[in-house]
Parts: structure tokens; C-alpha cells; sequence
């Protein structure tokens, strides 16, 4: 089969990986002058409550405006960052800016909404984690309450020893904390027991075909029930479509965030939300 494809694909393989790699050069480099220059930019999801329909909080996604590749996806950058270690000083960045963020709109009257912020693995394991959280907390008036910490299965399993330590003293200074893209890893369900986790997000990969697919429509009702059996909060992601939202609703899931109800926007189209008051149709 390779010897059929010949020559041509060779390199045309081998020019599309050089591209790739060269991309990844120059990505690189730009990345560790992207703060300074201000091209780093915080989009925001809402999450809302399926019960009453109303926003209750949002989730912080960060973005990229490149000035030559325009937006940037985190999905293309976050890893690089991490392998750089160049994520530390860009995760506080979002972590300032999302509090003080929340801060500002519970002051301009728009709720009291919780903020979460995605950790990644060489974030959470810094020396400091702790100590900087709750100095953002503090230079920024946010009650630890409205914020939450989210994490991923694979992240906590790095070292669960420590993990759970470190999840303890974030329980001890008042934030939340969710397991994202649940389902997706491979913790066990002996250590999620002892988690002290206030919820669990259901991954989009489940969400999206449970209105066609019976295995994916058993996984999510199975996650809602141990959710909730383990007395969590349970989120479900990726929600694009009434039929899938019904079958939340249906199953008890506590709060959904999709394009159903809002792409990752910036601030300001939040604030517009927010005063339209806008709700689950
Ligand atoms: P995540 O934390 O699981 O975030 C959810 C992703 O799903 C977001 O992608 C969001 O735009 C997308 N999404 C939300 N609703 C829908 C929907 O209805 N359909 C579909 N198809 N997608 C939806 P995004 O913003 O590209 O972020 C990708 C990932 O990058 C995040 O996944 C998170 O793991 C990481 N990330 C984003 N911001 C940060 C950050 O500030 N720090 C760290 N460490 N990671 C981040
Ligand atoms: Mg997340
Ligand atoms: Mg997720
Ligand atoms: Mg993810």
C-alpha cells in the first residue's frame, strides 16, 4: 500500500510534516512573547441551570489573537505551553483574569456567578498552586466560593497522592472543583470516591450522539446517577441540540453548556447576555 503511493506522497508527507514542525517553531516563539503583548484574551461559556433555565455560571477559555494566524484555538497551543512550561506564567494570567473579571460583573449587578478555570497538569503540581490562588482571591475581592477549579481525570492520576492533597487545601480555602472531560480518563472509581470534588463534567464526546446512540444515552444516565449517588454536582458539555438537552432535563442532569445556548464569547457579549437575561428557551 505505502509502496503504491509512491514517491510523491513521501514527500509530500515529509513537506506537510516539516510544515507542521516549522509551525510548531514558530509558534513557539511567538508564544513566549504572547502575554507581554497582550494577544492572549479569555472568551467565556455560560452554564445554566436545567431546572430554572438561568445562567449560573461560565467557564474561562482562553484565546489567541495572533497577529499574523488571527484566532488561535487552545487545543493548538495549550500542550506547547505546558511542554514549555510556558503555561505557569499564562495560567496565572487566566486565573487573575477570570476573577477579577467575575468580580467586576458582580459589582456592575450582573449576578453572583461562578467562574471556572481550566488547570492544566504542570499548573496544578507547581510548587505555589495554593498560595496563588488564594492570593488572586485576595488581590482581586472574589469569594473563593464563586470560583472553580476544573481538572481532568488524567491530570489527578499523574500522582494521586499528591493530587488529593493539593485538592484538599483548594477545598480548604473555599474554591470548587470539577473533574472535566469525565469519562474520557482513567481514573477509577476508588479514587474518585476519595476526590474531594464538588462535580463532575460530563465529556461532549458522550453528549453528542445520545439522542441516536443507546450505549452513549446509558453512559451519560449511568454518570448523572453516580453523580449524584456520590452527592456531586453533574455538568454536561457539548450540548448543541433541543433533543439533547430534553434528555438531560429528563435524566436529572444538573446544569448544561453548549452552543445550544452560547459559543465561548467575549465580555462584553457576556454582559449583554447578562442584562438581556437571558434563559434556556
Ligand atoms: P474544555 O475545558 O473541555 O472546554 C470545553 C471546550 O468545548 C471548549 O473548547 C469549548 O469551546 C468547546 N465547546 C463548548 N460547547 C460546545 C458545543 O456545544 N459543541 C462543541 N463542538 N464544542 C463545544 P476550546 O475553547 O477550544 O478549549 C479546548 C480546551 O482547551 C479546553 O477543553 C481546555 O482543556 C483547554 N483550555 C482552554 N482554556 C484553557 C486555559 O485557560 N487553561 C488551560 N490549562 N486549558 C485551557
Ligand atoms: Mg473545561
Ligand atoms: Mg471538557
Ligand atoms: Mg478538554
Amino acid at each position: 500500500r505505502a509502496k503504491e503511493m509512491g514517491n510523491n506522497n513521501y514527500q509530500f508527507y515529509t513537506a506537510a510534516m516539516n510544515e507542521r514542525a516549522l509551525e510548531r517553531l514558530r509558534i513557539e516563539g511567538d508564544l513566549r512573547n504572547a502575554l507581554e503583548r497582550k494577544e492572549l484574551l479569555l472568551y467565556y461559556q455560560p452554564q445554566v441551570d436545567l431546572r430554572t433555565g438561568r445562567v449560573v455560571g461560565m467557564e474561562a477559555l482562553i484565546r489567541w489573537k495572533h497577529p499574523q494566524l488571527g484566532m488561535i484555538s487552545p487545543t493548538r497551543f495549550i500542550n506547547l505551553a505546558e511542554e514549555t512550561g510556558l503555561i505557569v506564567q499564562i495560567g496565572a494570567w487566566v486565573m487573575h483574569t477570570a476573577c477579577e473579571q467575575n468580580k467586576a460583573w458582580q459589582r456592575m449587578g450582573l449576578g453572583y456567578l461562578r467562574m471556572s478555570v481550566n488547570l492544566s497538569t504542570r499548573q496544578f503540581f507547581q510548587q505555589n498552586l495554593v498560595q496563588s490562588v488564594a492570593q488572586v482571591l485576595e488581590e482581586t475581592g472574589l469569594a473563593p466560593h464563586y470560583l472553580e477549579i476544573e481538572l481532568t481525570e488524567s491530570l489527578v492520576m499523574t500522582d494521586v497522592e499528591l493530587a488529593v492533597g493539593i485538592l484538599n487545601d483548594l477545598k480548604s480555602i473555599g474554591v470548587q472543583l470539577s473533574i472535566d472531560d469525565f469519562g474520557t480518563g482513567y481514573s477509577s472509581l476508588a479514587y474518585l470516591k476519595s476526590f474531594p470534588i464538588d462535580a463532575l463534567k460530563i465529556d461532549q464526546s458522550f453528549v453528542r450522539d445520545i439522542t441516536v446512540d443507546q450505549d452513549d444515552a446509558a453512559i451519560v444516565a449511568s454518570i448523572i446517577s453516580l453523580a449524584h449517588n456520590l452527592r456531586l454536582q453533574v455538568i454536561a458539555e457539548g450540548v448543541e441540540t433541543q433533543e439533547q438537552l430534553s434528555y438531560l432535563q429528563r435524566h436529572r442532569c444538573d446544569e448544561m453548556q453548549g452552543f445550544y445556548f452560547s459559543e465561548p464569547i467575549a465580555a462584553s457579549a457576556i454582559e449583554d447576555l447578562l442584562r438581556a437575561g437571558k434563559v434556556l428557551p
